[in-house]
């Protein structure tokens, strides 16, 4: 680990610090020879805060954090069945930043900035541009959720949530909260991990008064990923009354043992999040390198099973276009 890389600046100027150059990271970690397997892409560049860096080990080219993020050569091969909206989201996004698919949630993108950029994101081809919210936006998306008495619960998505100002976040949870249908508010984010000093009292403050029930669903795929000070972030929140979750993405070569997913589970709870999703990949043009048979992930899925409490199991699930909820995945087509 580079500790000195470990730095006490606020979150924002960590923000704007992340390491975007593939040279400089290679650097760092003292792997300038993987120089020729990485290439520079032209959209969805590197992007990965130095807090971040400071968890990958010196010299391990297989490090598991920095896998999630260097720009692999295999990224730029077509592979038959990957795609660029492989949850065909296009299809139920109502109105700007508004996505309506399962039924008494909608998601709501209020940024399509996001503190790291991860190589298998599922949504790195999506149209930001066209979904970013305007002027009108608050007022449309009252609009669209009064008219769906079944909505009760708004997520807050991206990009990622978390990636803007407390002023910009507060106004959507004032917004949010004066509409009386909604119960809940959930947030989807990687930043607590990636930056945990987002996490910060202003935020937590905030939450914690909502009259909404409030549900951070953080993204960890790895133990690595939740050192001391970032287990100690997502504690406060815990303790501020915020349900903890984390989804995970199986990756191959990366999280692809029981051995991995049973300390990431445990890791998670020490720090007072639940693990709740295990997805497999979504099958998203650029990451076909990461995926691997579902065969495989249901196996692994039984040893779970075997080795960890119920409530340290999470859900092994994936996404369909034609289903309006995430699907459990048939375990027992392999037992
Ligand atoms: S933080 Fe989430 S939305 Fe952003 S690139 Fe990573 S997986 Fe995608």
């Amino acid at each position: 680990m580079i500790n000195h890389l470990i730095t006490q600046k606020n979150w924002q100027t960590q923000l704007s610090e992340a390491v975007s150059s593939i040279d400089e990271l290679l650097a760092i970690l003292q792997l300038e020879s993987l120089r020729a397997q990485v290439y520079v892409p032209t959209h969805f560049k590197l992007r990965v805060p130095r807090a971040f860096v400071a968890k990958m080990s010196v010299g391990d080219a297989n490090d598991p954090l920095l896998k999630q993020v260097l720009p692999d050569q295999r990224e730029q091969q077509a592979v038959t069945g990957y795609v660029t909206d492989p949850l065909g989201e296009s299809d139920h996004n109502p109105s700007r930043g508004l996505l309506h698919k399962y039924q008494s949630r909608v998601l709501l993108t209020i940024t399509g900035a996001c503190a790291i950029h991860c190589r298998y994101c599922f949504r790195q081809h999506f149209d930001y541009n066209a979904n970013m919210p305007n002027s009108g936006t608050q007022v449309a998306t009252k609009a669209y959720i009064s008219t769906h008495p079944e909505i009760d619960e708004v997520i807050l998505s991206g990009g990622d949530p978390l990636s803007v100002s407390n002023r910009r976040l507060f106004a959507w949870l004032d917004a949010l909260e004066a509409i009386p249908q909604l119960t809940t508010i959930r947030l989807h984010t990687r930043l607590p991990i990636v930056i945990p000093e987002r996490l910060d009292n202003e935020l937590l403050d905030r939450l914690a008064q909502s009259r909404c029930r409030i549900v951070m669903v953080v993204h960890c795929n790895h133990a690595n990923e939740i050192d001391t000070l970032t287990a100690q972030a997502l504690q406060r929140a815990n303790n501020a009354g915020i349900t903890m979750l984390n989804q995970t993405v199986l990756l191959k070569d990366i999280n692809d043992s029981v051995e991995l997913q049973v300390a990431l589970s445990q890791r998670l709870f020490s720090a007072g999040v639940l693990p709740y999703y295990l997805h497999v990949l979504d099958k998203v043009d650029g990451g076909a390198h990461f995926d691997l048979s579902e065969q495989l992930a249901i196996e692994l899925y039984w040893a779970l099973l075997k080795q960890l409490p119920g409530y340290l199991v999470p859900k092994l699930v994936r996404e369909l276009t034609s289903r309006p909820f995430k699907v459990p995945i048939d375990i027992y087509k392999v037992s």
